[in-house]
């Protein structure tokens, strides 16, 4: 068998290389083992603010031009629902809060995303003495139903592997890649925090920090807008909310654990005044990185092999742009911005 690319990982990275491959034409082929969870377990928020400091996400006017087309072609192919608008109100702690969050509307970068004016209004169940600001142009995408979709998609196409990647096999020459009866002009390798396990790229400046997400049953709340606390409350609709997530530096698994249920349940009580039911949870690594930047790039010694890393927590608006780059950079032979180029570490690739 005969390809341009073999990509390896079938995640939100993943998958937006593939769209890039399609619309140019390209073959391709996916291996993936669902060993990493963080796509499919994801909240799906994208929002273009920083809430914690009220900063502008890096390069969000240039993510949210591309994502949101991306999204709603993938609607189109896949004949899913994908993208839900959604308002995200953040709840203020404090009248210091409130005034960072005016200071913030003055700024040039920011005005097209944040309310001026301070939400009053006491939504039955939630305990809001500050009120809120609202983020505009925000939403949530169903990850999960993303990736299950796409990967039947590939199935129908016959070009997804359901197995791991097994990294010995693999024959890298000057103008091809060989692996068993596959031979490929260029290899991605978009593993998230699998990449850990790749010698090729093994040393790259990948950290991974678990995230967990529990689901909640509150049959006396009714919102369709997601609130930012301490934690996220996003809804799901027929009363079902996913509350999250939880950092974790240390523990690099994906089961889930009863003190991160315990911590969200405690700081969603800080706010919901209505009685919940922990009904599901969640956990996966995301690929975070110690700069917050994506690690994309080629190989140093080996020219047809590149990787496709380090979404961090913020997969949904990244994705699109990191993948559109990495394309442009391989085939048009476009320089990488520098932000986002793995080999602005100096690290060992064997
Ligand atoms: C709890 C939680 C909540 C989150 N919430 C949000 C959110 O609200 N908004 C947002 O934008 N982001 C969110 N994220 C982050 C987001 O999930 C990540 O940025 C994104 O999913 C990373 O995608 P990826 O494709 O790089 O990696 P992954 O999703 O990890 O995908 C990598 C894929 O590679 C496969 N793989 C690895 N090694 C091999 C191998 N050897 N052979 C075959 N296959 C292999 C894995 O099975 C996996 O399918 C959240 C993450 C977590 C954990």
């Amino acid at each position: 068998m005969n390809v341009d690319y073999i990509i390896v990982g079938c995640g939100l990275a993943s998958i937006a290389f593939c769209e890039q491959l399609r619309s140019h034409h390209k073959t391709f082929v996916v291996f993936d083992d669902t060993s990493q969870q963080s796509s499919i377990v994801a909240a799906g928020l994208y929002n273009p603010v920083t809430l914690k400091r009220f900063t502008e996400v890096w390069e969000a006017d240039t993510q949210l031009a591309l994502a949101m087309p991306y999204y709603a072609k993938l609607e189109q192919l896949l004949q899913i629902k994908l993208d839900y608008k959604l308002r995200i109100l953040r709840r203020f702690a404090s009248v210091e809060e409130q005034n960072l969050w005016y200071s913030a509307t003055d700024k040039p970068l920011l005005e097209a995303y944040l309310s001026t004016q301070i939400i009053k209004t006491n939504f039955e169940g939630i305990h809001s003495p500050f009120g809120f600001g609202e983020v505009f142009q925000a939403g949530r995408v169903d990850t999960s139903a993303l990736i299950s979709g796409y990967k039947k998609y590939l199935i129908q196409h016959e070009c997804l592997f359901d197995e791991r990647f097994q990294y010995e096999d693999l024959k890298a020459h000057n103008q091809s890649i060989n692996y068993k009866h596959i031979t490929s002009k260029n290899i991605v390798f978009a593993e998230g925090f699998g990449v850990k396990n790749n010698p090729f790229f093994q040393d790259i400046p990948l950290n991974g920090t678990k995230g967990e997400i529990i689901e909640v049953f509150a049959p006396g709340l009714n919102i369709e807008f997601a609130i930012k606390s301490s934690v996220f409350l996003i809804p799901l609709g027929n009363h079902h909310y996913n509350v999250g997530a939880t950092y974790n530096w240390n523990d690099k698994t994906n089961q889930t654990t009863q003190a991160a249920s315990e911590d969200l349940s405690k700081k969603l009580k800080q706010f919901l005044k209505v009685p919940f039911e922990v009904v599901a949870q969640k956990a996966g690594i995301r690929p975070t990185t110690k700069d917050r930047r994506p690690l994309v790039g080629r190989h140093s010694a080996h020219k047809n092999m590149f990787v496709l890393n380090g979404l961090g927590s913020r997969g949904v608006m990244i994705s699109p742009y990191v993948a559109h780059a990495l394309f442009k950079h391989i085939e048009d032979n476009q320089t990488l911005p520098n932000a986002i180029d793995v080999n602005r570490f100096s690290v060992r690739q064997v």
